[in-house]
């Protein structure tokens, strides 16, 4: 007997089968790809906040998501034995011209407020080796920003669901309340059904490299992340397509981001690339999450979306999802409805 049945195993699937098992419900995820399969089995793995300003309620539920992430990650950790690599180690980011500079400071004071008061955005010297160039010799610091490394925090989630009674099996019939948290799979499916576009894929391709930087910030540099891990590597991504061939190939997009890396952090200069890796974010028609009830099939949810940020997000997801479908409680921003994107 099923009160829940999640379709993928990614960061929104677990996510909400976690919520729903810690709740009580008895839990059966759903996936011919097993954990980890799609977007979510990928190595970058940056939980960064959008800038603190222009307040709106996609940031708000981000802010509220990487405010959990602590928590959140350490929770699972201990209900499944198993790692997830989540560490708070902030960010840094370089700091182009004077009008970069007044915008940073001014960012500063919105920080203090709209962070509540217990994460600071500030403007710092640029020093040590781990430091991006910087023109003005000036960096921004956050202490909001985390990082976790995605294919472990998959099986630390796995490993939660499993140990509250859950199980992950790779086919199964649906039973109890039905949630598609079917990735870029999904949209595509979704926007067949109803004869327009929905949402669609983008991919990304992005490589780890044999840097051992594990307690130091990530980076934002040029547009890249530079994300170090617990296991002594350092993520670097990503590109950005919406027109592609194949979805796991990489490519000369993905050999001009490691360049990009390189020449904006000298410590990465000489760096051996360990891994190459391309995976398709789901992104909603709205681009923000597009969390709720599936508007016309009474039982049946929808998880997605989650695009650059589906990481981050990923502990809110799970409970606002976790409070619709156990509890009828419906807490999820209007703009995040599937509707929004139907
Ligand atoms: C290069 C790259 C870098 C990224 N960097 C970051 C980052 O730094 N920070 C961040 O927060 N996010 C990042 N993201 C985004 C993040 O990876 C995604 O938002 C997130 O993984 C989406 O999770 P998901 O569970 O919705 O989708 P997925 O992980 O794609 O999972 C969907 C699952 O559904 C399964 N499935 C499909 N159809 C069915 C079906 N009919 N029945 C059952 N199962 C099905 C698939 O096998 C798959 O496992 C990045 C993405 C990429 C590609």
């Amino acid at each position: 007997m099923v009160d829940v049945t999640v379709r993928g195993a990614g960061a929104f699937g677990l996510s909400v089968a976690y919520a729903c098992a810690a709740r009580g419900a008895r839990v059966r995820v759903v996936d011919p790809n097993g954990v980890g399969g799609g977007a979510s089995g990928g190595i970058v793995g940056a939980l960064a906040p959008h800038v603190p300003e222009n307040w709106n309620p996609k940031k708000a539920f981000q802010f509220a998501a990487l405010d959990m992430g602590e928590a959140f990650w350490r929770a699972v950790e201990e209900v499944g034995g198993v790692p997830s690599s989540y560490a708070r180690t902030g960010r840094l980011q370089p700091i182009a011209d004077d009008q970069a500079l007044a915008l940073a400071e001014a960012r500063a004071e919105t920080a203090r407020a709209l962070w509540e008061g217990r994460y600071v955005w500030e403007v710092v010297e640029a020093t040590g080796a781990w430091t991006p160039l910087s023109p003005t010799g000036r960096l921004i610091h956050d202490t909001l920003t985390a990082r976790m490394f995605p294919r472990h925090a998959c099986a630390a989630l796995a490993a939660a669901v499993q140990a509250l009674g859950g199980s992950i099996v790779s086919d199964a019939s649906e039973e109890g309340a039905v949630v598609w948290a079917t990735g870029a799979a999904g949209l595509e499916a979704l926007s067949a059904e109803r004869g327009r576009m929905v949402g669609a894929a983008v991919k990304g391709q992005a490589a780890l490299l044999d840097v051992d930087a594990r307690d130091l910030p990530q980076l934002f540099a040029d547009t890249v992340h530079i994300v170090p891990h617990a296991n002594g590597t350092t993520a670097i991504g990503s590109t950005s397509e919406r027109d592609f061939g194949a979805a796991d190939t990489t490519d000369d997009q993905l050999d001009a981001v490691i360049a990009r890396a390189r020449a904006a952090v000298p410590a990465l200069a000489d760096a051996p690339v360990l891994e190459r890796w391309a995976g398709l974010r789901p992104r909603a028609r709205t681009r923000a999450p597009m969390l709720g009830a599936w508007p016309g099939k009474p039982g049946h949810f929808i998880a997605n979306g989650g695009f650059k940020i589906g990481f981050g997000i990923a502990p809110m997801v799970g409970q606002v999802m976790a409070d619709l479908i156990l509890d009828g409680r419906d807490t999820i921003p209007a703009e995040f409805r599937p509707e929004a994107s139907f």
